[in-house]
């Protein structure tokens, strides 16, 4: 980039199109893990693209779109570690699996980390996408956005740029990020940096809420969560939040490491490298000091960039928690990191969305979190499960 990475520039995009989803709008603000301001089903809906995930992992033919009535996913699937030749014939056959039904192409952060929440709260959120959609309204959910846009504008000037096309689309956020890996080699803090990467088959996206150095040169990501109450959130809550910024080293750490392919980007994000830039987004590249023409000239340029620019991994993750009413800090908690624990748990949460298990509800000792969800009136856990059980009183767990 040709200016000072201190002053940074961050586009917006005005669509031309209708109903195009942005993967990567999804808010950092995760205090009900269920923020994002759009979902991937609409994407899908919208365009029936196929998914792609790894190919140790593929489940049978998109055609093969609903489940074999009467029959459980345990059922069909098997198991074990490693699929054999008979059991991938079999899921052939009948396989559909969660990232197929809904046409995912990949996953967010922030639907994963929600799984240590509720599990059927997360496959509720793209069944009845009306619920979720109404969740996005509250009005805590908006004001922690309000926070974190103002939070971001003090480090970024915004200036719109408008789009055509998806790689248009993506252009932007890839020039956004160039922008950013200029800022942080030259000392700079920056927020709202999108991460994204190949996560044990997965490809996942998110976007990291702030990344700056300590006094001793490490480099800290904070992710910042708003709270309407002015108290600390549940051991719950700060599990999935803990989870998340875990995540989210781990992709950026990828990427700064250069491990992340062009191909796995056009994959998973299903664009096409040749592919024309709009005019606006060139006269945004020019204004940058960049000359590219197509959008796989800014994911070479973006890759490059990546793989040669010399930053370092994080070395620190911290939750900091405000108010929403005063912009008090209430309180920081720094979270430890451990690759082995932190992969084996998203093992296991993406073993449901690859087809490997069925979607679990909350823990019988959790189901205080019932009283607090959007889609109790659909979620047959509640129904099956914890109406079958006289024993149980919600309200004794209510934390
Ligand atoms: S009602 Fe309870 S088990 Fe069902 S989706 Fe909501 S939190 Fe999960």
């Amino acid at each position: 980039m040709g200016n000072d990475p201190r002053e940074q520039t961050k586009s917006l995009q005005m669509s031309k199109e209708t109903g195009d989803s942005d993967a990567w709008d999804d808010i950092s603000d995760a205090e009900l893990l269920r923020l994002e301001s759009e979902h991937l089903w609409t994407e899908a809906r919208d365009r029936h693209e196929t998914l792609s995930v790894d190919a140790h992992t593929a489940e049978g033919p998109a055609a093969a779109k609903h489940l074999e009535a009467g029959r459980t996913l345990a059922e069909r699937l098997d198991r074990g570690p490693g699929p054999s030749s008979a059991q991938k014939r079999k899921r052939n056959l009948f396989g559909c699996c969660p990232m197929e039904r809904y046409c995912c192409r990949y996953l967010k952060v922030t639907d994963v980390c929600g799984q240590s929440w509720c599990e059927l709260q997360v496959l509720y959120g793209f069944k009845y996408p009306q619920v979720a959609k109404r969740e996005e309204e509250r009005t805590e959910v908006k004001a922690g956005a309000s926070i974190h846009l103002a939070r971001e504008l003090e480090v970024h000037e915004v200036v719109q740029v408008c789009v055509v096309t998806r790689e248009d689309h993506q252009a932007i956020k890839f020039l956004n990020l160039l922008g950013m890996i200029s800022a942080l080699q030259a000392g700079c803090c920056v927020r709202e940096l999108p991460v994204f990467g190949v996560l044990e088959g997965v490809f996942m996206v998110g976007i990291i809420d702030e990344l700056r150095y300590t006094d001793k040169g490490e480099l800290l990501l904070n992710e910042l969560k708003t709270r309407r109450h002015n108290s600390l959130p549940s051991k719950a809550q700060i599990k999935g939040h803990c989870l998340q910024v875990g995540l989210y080293k781990l992709l950026f750490d990828g990427m700064v490491k250069g491990s992340l392919t062009g191909d796995q980007v056009v994959q998973h994000l299903g664009l096409s490298l040749e592919q024309a830039l709009g005019t606006g987004v060139l006269e945004h590249a020019m204004s940058l000091g960049f000359q590219v023409v197509t959008f796989g000239e800014v994911l070479d340029l973006l890759l490059l960039n990546l793989k040669y620019c010399e930053l370092p991994c994080i070395d620190l993750l911290r939750l900091e928690y405000y108010h929403q009413g005063s912009g008090n800090v209430i309180g920081s908690q720094d979270v430890p990191f451990d690759e082995d624990q932190l992969r084996a748990k998203l093992q296991d949460y993406l073993s449901f969305w690859l087809g490997q298990r069925e979607p679990r509800g909350v823990d019988i000792e959790d189901a205080w979190k019932c009283r607090m969800c959007s889609y109790v009136e659909y979620c047959r856990w509640r129904r099956e499960t914890l109406h079958d059980n006289a024993t149980i009183h919600t309200d004794k767990k209510l934390k």
